[in-house]
């Protein structure tokens, strides 16, 4: 597989895509690893692996940032703090091997009643190419620490990092055949790693299309699966709330990672009292974000990933106008100088028009039938929209198919409440814009997905529940 940086457009390196007997190959190393040590290893010493790979992936975090930044033109500062999360998230599942544990029952016919988790055996991990490295962390080191064997899959796009991480967990003490990855081809070798009978589990993160295909394939042979899938999330702005605050810090809220984000809160929902100084402001901040090159300490915007992910949102900003969508900025390919903006740094050493670059896009007068208002656009395009009625406005956020995340913003904390309850999402955050938390649960409602990322709750997703009852 050739890879190219998107910054550039140039192909940078090679791949090679495995097969899929690869990856019976693989699947089977790693059932055999699990059953011949892994499964039964010391507590302790799983514990002391996963914190000797927290340890070496931050060494190495540098050279990791690097592979992503010129892989998918991440920005250099968001490369490195996603390296950093990756190994903290290895340290807290380090750190809980130790106190995850089951518990005794009180059953009524008396006796002694306790539960176990117990580990399942083979995961398959498969992973987006928007956050490659760290969503590949919070898929391995939950399910290792659980005691699991992990066949990682990254994107076609995106294997850098976590081909890496591979060769580093082993260089930290990990056995062989515990953690494999294999890159290639999703479409071709998906079927081969869902519908492996040694596969316990499929844990994946991507799109809402490819997560329903995988359950189907999973319900075969009744497989775990959970899924983390695509969003639409609402950002919902109270006249009572420090609203200034809520506009300047909103654009990066969507448009961070180019606004490939799963958590992308891409509906912004203004009350009308603030909708007209919100929007102008919300505008001008879009304008100072610095959009180029991705190696830079100081560009908070890179390219998209590829070409045909900046023709995708193109055509949805084609509907847009052919629906009479109102431009506030945006809506272009990057020239120098850009229509918009602070504008392109260009890449070091190359050429200025190069690149997968967007315009950041602010869309007024959104009608809530087109394509912009109820699809996932995966780029850096944001509906902004004024409403007169929480209830009305509730419905609105609601009747998207999706529901991953979400912002709200007010300093009245009954309606803070209200609406938090009211809103059917996985991850919300109020008067902030923080959906990720290594240590509490990360997933979605409805099309969004099932099952949970992070916190000890991802840890269990990773065991079956074992009862066991003892007569006196
Ligand atoms: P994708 O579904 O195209 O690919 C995701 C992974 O699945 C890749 O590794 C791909 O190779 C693999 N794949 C593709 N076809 C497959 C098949 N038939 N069987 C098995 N595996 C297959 O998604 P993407 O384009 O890489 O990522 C973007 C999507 O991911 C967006 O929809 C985004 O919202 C979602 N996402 C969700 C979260 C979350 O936590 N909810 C996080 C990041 C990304």
């Amino acid at each position: 597989m050739k890879l190219t940086n998107p910054a550039t457009e140039e192909v940078f390196t090679e791949v090679a895509a495995v097969s899929p007997a690869d990856i019976h190959a693989a699947v089977e190393a790693a059932q055999h690893a699990w059953e011949s040590g892994w499964r039964n290893l010391a507590p302790g010493k799983r514990a002391e692996i996963l914190f000797n790979i927290a340890r070496v992936l931050r060494e190495h975090r540098e050279e990791l940032a690097q592979l992503e930044c010129a892989n998918i033109g991440k920005p250099i500062g968001d490369a490195r703090d996603e390296i950093g999360l990756g190994a903290r998230v290895f340290e807290y599942y380090a750190g809980a091997i130790g106190q995850f544990c089951g518990q005794t029952i009180p059953v009524a016919r008396g006796g002694f009643d306790f539960t176990l988790r117990e580990p399942l055996g083979v995961v398959a991990a498969i992973v987006p190419w928007n956050f490659p490295f760290p969503i590949a962390c919070w898929k391995a080191a939950p399910a290792l620490a659980a005691g699991n064997c992990v066949v990682l899959k990254p994107a076609s796009l995106s294997p850098l990092t976590a081909l890496r991480l591979g060769e580093l967990a082993s260089a930290a003490g990990l056995p062989p055949g515990v953690l494999q990855v294999l890159p290639g081809p999703g479409a071709a070798l998906g079927d081969a790693l869902v519908t492996h009978p040694l596969v316990r589990k499929i844990s994946f993160t991507g799109s809402t299309d490819v997560g329903r295909r995988i359950m189907e394939l999973a319900a075969r042979d009744l497989k775990r699966v959970s899924l983390e899938l695509g969003g639409k999330s609402p950002n919902i702005v109270f006249a009572d709330a420090d609203w200034q605050r809520a506009a300047d810090t909103s654009p990066m809220n969507v448009f961070a990672n180019t606004g490939q984000d799963c958590c992308a809160r891409s509906r912004v929902f203004v009350e009308r009292a603030v909708f007209e100084p919100f929007v102008e402001r919300f505008v001008a901040a879009t304008k100072q974000l610095i959009v180029g090159d991705p190696t830079l300490d100081a560009t908070q915007l890179g390219p998209l990933v590829s070409a045909s992910q900046r023709a995708s949102v193109e055509d949805f900003l084609e509907d847009a106008r052919s629906c009479g969508t109102k431009f506030a900025c945006g809506g272009s390919r990057f020239g120098v100088p850009p229509s918009s903006g602070r504008g392109v740094l260009p890449p070091k050493g190359g050429t200025p028009n190069r690149g997968f670059y967007l315009e950041p896009t602010v869309l007024l007068d959104v009608d809530k039938t087109t394509r912009c208002w109820r699809e996932e656009i995966f780029g850096p395009v944001v509906c902004v929209v004024p409403f007169d009625d929480e209830a009305q406005m509730l419905r609105d956020v609601n009747a998207s198919p999706y529901g991953l995340s979400g912002s709200i913003w007010t300093n009245n904390l009954s309606r803070a409440l209200r609406v938090s309850r009211a809103v059917q999402s996985g991850v919300l955050s109020v008067n902030s814009h923080s959906s990720v938390h290594v240590e509490a649960p990360f997933g979605g409602y409805k099309q969004s997905g099932l099952g949970r990322d992070l916190g000890m709750a991802a840890m269990e997703g990773y065991t079956e529940l074992k009862n066991v009852y003892v007569a006196e």
